[in-house]
């Protein structure tokens, strides 16, 4: 499918230029397949950084939103809706029981509003507002791009000229129990983490340092505050990657995956601080709707039917082999593998955004994880052939950027 509509043109006269685009404008996807306005097809490992998660239009997903926009979009949050009600239901199966459901419409808003109920439960800790209000996050972390999101992001260029950020967030170094226990203090409410740090590069916390946390957080009195919103809804292989460490937060932050392609944001809270939140202490409008619950509701129905976690666990393992057999034909240019499940970061001796440019022109959508990282972030759906197919491509870029460096070396 090809159109006439010149897009590059109505982006630079009318589209805010806060992303650096590259040169290519997608019309339709199918599966794991998407196509630009010049016809060329792409295999799509970025799958709008992990959120297509049933890949693009599946049906059961098309089918869902179709139905409930024939019966009925939204209702506010002034009034109950059935699909919010089931959604609420699953989520909190998926979260282990014993806890409460708020919905939004991103992974920023997610966070901001459990930055917002670590400040309610210092408040309830220390009898006194504004006493006990400080977060301790990991160094490194991406949490959003909102005030609160923004402060919980250490980087430069995430923060760079919005001062003054958001008070009280502390930092310490993942997978550093007595870094965490260093930082914590009398003023803290909450300790908030990734499980797998994303666009931080995709760094893993370990099974131990999870557990550790857990221990050391109802130690103190807490809030155990997990963001998923990238590594949950069964990337890893698990609906949580926290699974794995055998333990369970206080809140949970869900969203990107969760909606296969529609904005959902998700807040999970253990029914003990729930009750923090009383009848106007938050909301937003568009939270929940009949729409987009169908949709999630669909995405997690599907996840089920058609095992993608274990596919998931299956050719994940796959993919780490095939990697670690690429990394050993090429030990100089491929530096570590990290993550899990269909959650991948390869570091390389080389600009992830070359790279990224040079398979993106091979059509293979990737997205990179800082200066140095490339990311696999594939639909759920994918199969074996298909990370052959990615791999495939990317060897072949490999071998012409590890050629081009020869040759300026020698030049
Ligand atoms: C993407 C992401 C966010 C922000 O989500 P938005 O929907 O872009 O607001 C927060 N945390 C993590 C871990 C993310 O990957």
């Amino acid at each position: 499918m090809t159109t006439n509509i010149d897009t590059e043109q109505l982006y630079k006269d009318n589209v805010l230029g806060n992303y650096g685009l590259p040169p290519v404008t997608f019309v339709r996807g199918r599966g794991l397949r998407l196509w630009d306005d010049a016809g060329k097809e792409y295999l799509d490992f970025c799958a709008g950084i992990a959120v297509a998660s049933l890949g693009h239009c599946h049906p059961k997903l098309v089918t869902a939103i179709q139905e409930q926009a024939a019966e009925l979009l939204c209702v506010s949050n002034l009034y109950r809706n059935e699909n919010q009600a089931k959604l609420a239901a699953k989520l909190n199966e998926k979260a282990g029981g014993g806890g409460k459901v708020f919905f939004c419409n991103s992974g920023a808003e997610a966070n901001e509003a459990l930055i917002k109920l670590a400040r309610l439960h210092g408040r309830k800790l220390s009898g006194q507002e504004g006493k006990r209000f400080k977060i301790v996050c990991a160094e490194n972390a991406f949490h959003g791009r909102t005030f609160g999101g923004m402060s919980a992001t250490p980087k430069a260029k995430i923060q760079e000229g919005f001062a003054p950020l958001v008070d009280g967030f502390e930092f310490a170094a993942l997978n550093d129990l007595a870094s965490f226990e260093a930082a914590i203090d009398d003023q803290t409410a909450a300790v908030f983490i990734e499980t797998i740090q994303g666009e931080g590069g995709i760094f893993p916390a370990t099974t131990e340092f999870l557990q550790g946390l857990r221990a050391l957080c109802d130690e103190k009195g807490v809030l155990l505050m997990i963001d998923e919103v990238q590594c949950g809804a069964g990337r890893t292989g698990s609906f949580f990657a926290f699974e794995k460490a055998g333990i369970y937060p206080d809140v949970i932050g869900m969203a990107k995956g969760l909606g296969g392609g529609v904005p959902i944001g998700a807040v999970w809270i253990r029914d003990e601080y729930a009750e923090l939140f009383g009848p106007g202490s938050h909301g937003t409008t568009f939270g929940g709707t009949p729409l987009i619950c169908a949709a999630a509701l669909a995405v997690l129905d599907t996840i089920e039917e058609e095992k993608l976690m274990e596919n998931v666990q299956r050719n994940g393992a796959y993919v780490l082999q095939k990697l670690q057999d690429l990394q050993s034909e090429f030990p100089d240019y491929i530096l570590e593998i990290r993550g899990s499940g269909y959650m991948i970061g390869i570091q390389i001796a080389d600009s992830s955004f070359e790279m990224v440019t040079l398979l993106r022109e091979n059509a293979l959508i990737v997205p990179p994880a800082g200066p140095d990282v490339v990311r696999f972030l594939p639909p759920l759906t994918a199969t074996q052939a298909d990370f052959d197919e990615a791999l495939d491509i990317f060897k072949t870029a490999i071998k012409a950027r590890v050629a081009l460096r020869q040759e300026n070396a020698t030049a």
